[in-house]
């Protein structure tokens, strides 16, 4: 969470998520049982320390900082850890937590930009997925059941470096790397609207791995 500093509600849609994960239900004991989970709650310490924005930030967009020479430390270590578990065929699904713009009255997932070509497992994946997430991430605040595309952002070059497209070109059919973005500009958008967004996103991602 927190690549952009300012979107606090990713954080706490983080801690709902691991809330459900450490919990008593028997879906949660059988996740924790087969998965290992890693979680952090900000990437962009500085600009969060400072109260400063991050989009956008000078040099680089936290988000967009995931090339072969990160400028920030916090990137670099994301990336080996996350290229660690990839190695070694271990990572199933990563998740980039943030808030979106101001109009937008609904959580949604920036899915993958070339999902309209996808076919095969890849596609079969990223289509199980959601709708896991629509039949899990429902009240007060319910997903989008489509995915969105970031194409605001313009440049391939600069794509190829946001976090979600970083991972997904280095995973394989069976992993899902997604941008959660949840709403945080309407009457639901609370703590405990974000706790439940995280919570059933849980559920769903413990439903995906279970099949
Ligand atoms: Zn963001």
């Amino acid at each position: 969470a927190r690549q952009h500093a300012w979107e606090a509600g990713g954080s706490w849609v983080g801690r709902g998520f691991l809330e459900w994960v450490a919990g008593d239900t028997p879906e949660a004991a059988a996740l924790r049982a087969s998965t290992e989970i890693f979680f952090i709650p900000i990437m962009d310490v500085d600009n969060v320390a400072l109260g400063a924005g991050g989009k956008e930030a000078v040099p680089r967009d936290h988000n967009r900082d995931w090339d072969t020479r990160p400028v920030y430390p916090e990137v670099a270590a994301a990336q080996q850890r996350v290229e660690a578990l990839i190695q070694v065929g271990r990572l199933r699904c990563y998740f980039d937590l943030h808030n979106p713009g101001s109009g937008d009255k609904q959580p949604f997932f920036f899915g993958p930009m070339d999902y309209e070509q996808m076919t095969g497992p890849r596609r079969a994946s990223y289509d199980r997925f959601l709708s896991l997430c629509v039949q899990h991430m429902r009240e007060p605040l319910p997903i989008l059941p489509r995915y969105r595309f970031a194409t605001y952002v313009k440049t391939q070059e600069e794509r190829d470096r946001m976090s979600g497209n970083w991972v997904r070109d280095r995973t394989p059919a069976r992993a899902v790397a997604m941008t959660l973005e949840t709403a945080w500009n309407t009457p639901h958008s609370t703590q405990d609207g974000y706790l439940h967004v995280g919570q059933g996103l849980a559920k769903a991602m413990a439903a995906w791995l279970r099949e």
